[in-house]
């Protein structure tokens, strides 16, 4: 078998191999020889895979991450030409597990038409100080290399903050994940100012995931509460939300109207501050999850049935229980009230969520599709109840699917 023949094969079964970084460094080598074979001998270029047309072979990189065609492009002039195709980066997915290029250098395939960067890293280097694929110049000519980007994802990725600030991004981005982010900025007060204007700087952000970002900082919310179009907000695992209800009611009050998704799991933030969110009508699906590492707490400083409830139309308030404090919420339109939509409810582990939410998501939420209620106090003799009442509804009841 050829040198470039065995480049390609390694590459392609790269995914599914343990030892990623030793077949990396061999594949490295494997570039270097096979380039100076290319140019000493013809032989190579007329067989096994190259022998297949450029169409052919495009089809074949089309199943390749941005990664291995990066590498693969070093393999060979005609491999250079045939993986830097435009139709390969339109949707960007570059794996940084193992000995990952530059960004930098992936960059320069980049093109008007790349709509989606998508940079995932599943193992987290705690000996790495800084990520360095992304050179600082990275974030400052992104928008020259993807001028109409849609989505930018980054997990699990250590950024010097200086240089990755909303500025340097194209203002075309709709969907911004940033998953277990970290920052490193010499000044703590910038840091946690990152999403300070969103709504300015990304206006037609549709989707923000900053989920495990111990910098996402409340007062955030009122920018992101100003996006127009804000869909969804994923900040799971966020655990500095102190101070979070006067932002939060803020927010909900005048923005947030476009809002369908919200993620508060793992936050151990409370009844009244979820309960900001009533305000907001086109509230679909909502996950809560109690930390694991927050114990014994008092109804005032956990999620119960009062936060449950306080989704919840007000002819319905007295058909749960007379002993719930209410939330009161203000009817829109000078009287009216108008019935929420909810589809998802996820509350999990609170040991605060009784069989009033039952009887509540039972008889007022009548969208509801998806009901989790697993480590709670829900009683089984109720959960069976409201599943004869809505079979239609997929209950989770100790973590697994309530069958009739
Ligand atoms: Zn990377
Ligand atoms: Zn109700």
């Amino acid at each position: 078998m050829d040198e470039n023949k065995e480049c390609l094969k390694r590459s392609r079964d790269e995914e599914s191999s343990d030892d990623v970084s030793n077949l990396k460094k061999r594949k490295v080598d494997n570039a270097a020889s096979s380039s100076l074979k290319s140019e000493t001998s013809n032989e190579v270029d007329s067989e096994g895979i190259f022998s297949l047309s450029d169409d052919v072979l495009l089809i074949l990189l089309s199943y390749l991450n941005s990664t291995d065609l990066f590498h693969l492009s070093r393999c060979d002039p005609r491999l250079f030409d045939i993986c830097g195709d435009k139709s390969l980066w339109v949707k960007v997915n570059a794996n940084c597990d193992g000995s990952c290029p530059s960004h930098n250098e992936q960059a320069l395939f980049f093109h008007p038409a790349t709509t989606h960067l998508r940079f995932v890293k599943t193992i987290s280097n705690d000996n790495v100080t800084v990520d360095t694929c992304f050179k600082d110049d990275f974030f400052h000519t992104l928008s020259n290399y993807a001028p109409n980007l849609k989505s930018l994802v980054i997990e699990n990725h250590i950024l010097c903050s200086p240089a990755f600030t909303l500025e340097n991004l194209p203002a075309t981005i709709t969907e911004l994940r940033l998953p277990r982010v970290e920052l490193l900025h010499s000044d703590q007060e910038k840091k946690s100012n990152l999403f300070q204007n969103i709504n300015k700087m990304l206006p037609n952000l549709e989707i923000v995931d900053a989920s495990y970002c111990q910098w996402f900082n409340p007062h955030a919310l009122l920018a992101l509460g100003k996006c127009e179009h804000l869909k969804e907000l994923r900040i799971a695992g966020c655990r500095n939300l102190k101070d979070f209800i006067p932002y939060a009611s803020i927010a909900a009050i005048i923005g947030f109207q476009q809002l369908h998704t919200l993620d508060l799991r793992y936050t151990g933030i409370v009844d009244r501050e979820i309960a900001c969110f009533n305000k907001t009508k086109s509230l679909k699906h909502i996950f809560l999850e109690k930390p694991d590492d927050i114990e014994d707490l008092t109804s005032d400083e956990s999620v119960t049935d009062v936060c449950t409830t306080s989704f919840c139309m007000r002819s319905c308030e007295t058909n749960h229980s007379p002993n719930i404090v209410f939330i009161t919420r203000i009817p829109q339109d000078g009287g009216t009230f108008t019935d929420y939509t909810l589809e998802t409810l996820v509350v999990r582990n609170y040991p605060g969520i009784t069989d009033i939410t039952l009887k509540h998501a039972q008889k007022c939420l009548k969208s509801l599709k998806y009901l989790d209620v697993t480590g709670c106090s829900c009683t089984p003799q109720q959960a069976s109840i409201f599943k004869q009442n809505r079979p239609e509804v997929e209950l989770i009841y100790d973590g697994v699917a309530l069958e009739l």
